[in-house]
């Protein structure tokens, strides 16, 4: 096993890695730049190294930086977390050829599969479902109003590189689709230095279920059972949760083993998830997969028992799964929510300043996530997430039940957040029913939430 890991990263993924990390009795060397000068993580870590300005493409996403700090700090891995540079397969590789271990998959399985274009061709190779769209990526204008003339309108414009609901663009006609291409085409350059598009047919109103798999270096590849993830705003997930409430158990079981196939095919080891839409009739259909740890990794944690950061490592360093697929069980209902530091008022824009008060939920059933307290001021450099508030329940209704219970006894106060959107959301009946899509909270809720109840709903 390592004696030390370097986290390459920030925030609440920095400490949940860290303390992994303490569990194991591994040693962590943290990194930061000089916005996080004195952030909570850097205290509970073994050492810390400041590697540059706030600005991340001059401090978390220089190479050569994180490499110099491993070295000094005289680690054996280093682990992305998520966002970053977790899915940079040229990072992956520059890691092991500096004898560090990258804690995810080899650079070659990443690269396969972190590219989306890339990732379907694969899955079509596996057998698993696409979305009807482009053979690849599109390469000029006439040849888009040809696939989209053949698919049908709308569809969907998207960045092979994307991430994070960048670079997406709908097209409901020609003239859309024109004008959209471009438009994607420049966000994606901007936000990913690759500005390759593909077309999707256009899902309407589908769920986001996504697999969690777990795969070692002795040819065991697993799924850790699915989380639905459907409650989204501008293609960002808010809520996430696990199992599904709505999937018919046959088409659940598929869905898993068609991940798993999946990554079988492409070699693909350590956490990663494959992303699938529903549609209404319950067909899946695969879109991308994520070669990390995600954000909402600790549902599936929940439910299955299994630790996936510190399964990360151990597969890492070697180490065998110690258990079958017929043993990873899905027990009770976990549900996520994610508390980001935005106002409502200005278009769920980030937020930043200073936490004056802050008292957290607790009691049963309740895990909260998050690198921020009292006093801790929100800068405007980095993601506006905040924290994580999941629940575990044995029921969906006693974990709803639970999370509507936590978060009214949330108080965040000298920043504005997602908090009273959640508790509406916990309350609502289409969500306690199960009856949401992807463009739910943009179609039906927020047209229905006046200002002032965005902001306080009590
Ligand atoms: P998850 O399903 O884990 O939430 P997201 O796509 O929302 O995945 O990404 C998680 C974090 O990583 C977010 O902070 C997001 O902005 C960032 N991110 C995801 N993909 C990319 C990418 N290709 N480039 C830069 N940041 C990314
Ligand atoms: P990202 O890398 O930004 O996470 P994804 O391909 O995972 O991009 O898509 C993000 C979200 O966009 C999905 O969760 C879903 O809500 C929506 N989406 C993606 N593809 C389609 C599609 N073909 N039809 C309808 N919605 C889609
Ligand atoms: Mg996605």
């Amino acid at each position: 096993m390592f004696q030390r890991i370097l986290v390459a990263n920030r925030g609440e993924i920095a400490l949940r890695v860290i303390r992994a990390c303490k569990e194991m009795g591994i040693e962590t060397v943290a990194i930061f730049s000089e916005a996080d000068r004195g952030a909570y993580y850097l205290s509970l870590a073994d050492e810390a190294y400041c590697i540059g300005p706030a600005a991340a493409t001059d401090s978390y996403l220089l190479i050569n930086r994180i490499i110099s700090a491993a070295e000094i700090g005289n680690v054996q891995a280093i682990h992305p977390g998520y966002g970053f540079l977790s899915e940079n397969a040229h990072f992956a590789e520059v890691c092991r050829s500096c004898d560090i271990e990258f804690i995810g998959p080899s650079h070659e399985a990443m690269q396969k599969l972190g590219d989306k274009v890339s990732a379907k061709e694969i899955a079509r190779q596996a057998k698993v479902p696409l979305v009807p769209g482009s053979d690849g990526l599109i390469n000029s204008e006439s040849e888009a109003v040809a696939v989209a003339d053949r698919i049908g309108y709308p569809v969907l414009i998207k960045a092979t590189a994307g991430g994070g609901g960048k670079g997406m663009r709908v097209a409901t006609d020609p003239a859309s689709l024109q004008a959209g291409l471009k438009a994607a085409a420049v966000e994606a350059e901007k936000a990913f230095k690759n500005s390759g598009v593909y077309l999707e047919k256009y899902i309407e109103r589908p769920r986001h279920v996504e697999v969690q798999i777990l795969a070692d270096h002795h040819g065991n590849a697993f799924h850790l059972w699915e989380r639905d993830c459907s409650l989204q705003r501008r293609h960002q997930k808010l809520v996430e949760e696990s199992p599904s409430s709505t999937l018919p158990k046959s088409v659940r079981e598929e869905l898993c083993k068609a991940a798993v196939r999946l990554v079988k095919a492409a070699d693909y080891t350590n956490a990663g998830t494959v992303e699938f839409i529903v549609d209404q009739d319950d067909n899946y259909y695969f879109i991308e997969v994520n070669a990390r740890i995600q954000v909402e990794h600790p549902v599936s944690e929940l439910v299955t028992g299994i630790d996936l950061v510190q399964s990360q490592i151990r597969v890492s360093a070697g180490e065998k799964l110690p258990f079958k697929q017929s043993e990873i069980p899905c027990r009770g209902a976990a549900i996520e929510v994610r508390i980001n530091a935005e106002d409502p008022a200005q278009g769920f824009r980030g937020s930043p300043g200073t936490i004056t008060q802050l008292r957290l939920p607790g009691g049963p059933g309740v895990r909260f996530d998050s690198h921020v307290y009292q006093g801790y001021t929100i800068g405007p450099n980095y993601d506006s997430l905040i924290g994580k508030l999941i629940v575990h329940r044995p029921t969906r209704e006693a974990a709803i039940a639970c999370l509507q219970r936590a978060l009214d006894e949330f108080m965040v106060e000298g920043i504005k957040t997602t908090i009273p959107l959640l508790r509406k959301i916990s309350r609502l009946e289409a969500f306690r029913n199960g009856q949401v899509d992807t463009t739910f909270i943009e179609r039906v809720l927020l047209p229905t939430m006046t200002q002032p109840e965005r902001e306080h709903d009590r």
